[in-house]
């Protein structure tokens, strides 16, 4: 267990050092994306430390940007959109206020499942994640409630059936969690949710045309940046345990270099947005469940 976290952890940082000599600047960020924010030392990947969430925060004041939702973000030079995955409690116990005190909003992208208390993935407990009264909070102080599947399962993995109910039933269960429904079938784009983005950064054109047909229109994507077309599918990047001022500083103004850019590519494979310490776990069922004909 602990030599898979340390190979985890040391491996990108390693071919990231050496890669990141040969890697030419990436101009392609704007969407900045967290899992989970930590009281102290994050012991994983996919958190940051509320410190180090401040000094985002810090930063983010100073570039004078502005924080747009996923909806409306652009790509244009003074947007940057904040985006938290997975519907984590943290998110609202801790980076919600701190949000709140700088005067951004940001975006979630929930796995559904957590608004009726379901367990949606092997890796989070339910008292960890935001309950349906704690996404409605977020959604009625500006902040953007978006999809992230149902149960967090990786999209192109699923048949036709079972990646229909996903989105569909993603799209419906937060609708009807946190907007007046009503309103959501006069088609009030206020009470709908139209972005997705995908568990495991697991994204294919199958898995783009069929999310399409249900209603969705944007799409957050933090691996395989380079079929990213700036349009309707935007490129996302994480911000990691080990970003200090300096590459968050690079992450907000849309330019990162050399071993950023490595990391920023080589950490989504090795993690897949998963807590280090199950990482091998879920590879393991990852090998049995694919199903090539669905891989781009
Ligand atoms: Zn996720």
């Amino acid at each position: 267990m602990i030599f898979t976290a340390l190979a985890v952890l040391l491996l990108p940082l390693l071919l990231g050092f050496f890669a990141g000599l040969l890697v030419p600047p990436n101009k392609n960020v704007g969407v900045l994306l967290f899992h989970r924010i930590s009281k102290g030392i994050p012991l994983s990947l996919s958190q940051v430390s509320a410190a180090q969430f401040e000094v985002f925060c810090t930063q983010l004041s100073l570039s004078r940007k502005k924080a747009v939702l996923f909806s409306e973000f652009t790509m244009q030079k003074d947007e940057v959109c904040i985006c938290f995955d997975d519907g984590h409690k943290s998110v609202f116990d801790l980076a919600f206020p701190i949000l709140k005190k700088y005067g951004f909003t940001a975006t979630v992208f929930a796995a559904s499942g957590i608004a009726g208390g379901e367990k949606i993935a092997d890796f989070y407990s339910t008292k960890n994640m935001m309950n349906a009264e704690n996404l409605q909070e977020l959604s009625q102080n500006g902040w953007e409630i978006a999809s992230h599947g149902v149960r967090h399962l990786d999209l192109t993995l699923l048949n036709d059936e079972t990646l229909a109910q996903e989105l569909l039933n993603s799209k419906n269960e937060l609708e009807n969690a946190i907007f007046d429904r009503d309103k959501a079938d006069r088609g009030d784009k206020a009470c709908l949710v139209s972005t997705l983005s995908f568990p495991y950064g697991g994204w294919n054109e199958r898995v783009i045309e069929q999310a399409k047909k249900y209603g969705y229109e944007k799409f957050a994507v933090y691996r395989k940046h380079k079929f990213a077309d700036g349009k309707n599918i935007i490129p996302a990047t994480a911000i990691y345990p080990f970003d200090d001022k300096k590459d968050m500083q690079s992450k907000i103004c849309g330019e990162i270099r050399g071993t950023t850019v490595v990391l920023s590519t080589l950490v989504p494979h090795f993690a897949k947005g998963t807590p280090i310490f199950f990482g091998s776990k879920f590879y393991n069922l990852r090998r049995k469940t694919v199903n090539k004909r669905n891989l781009v």
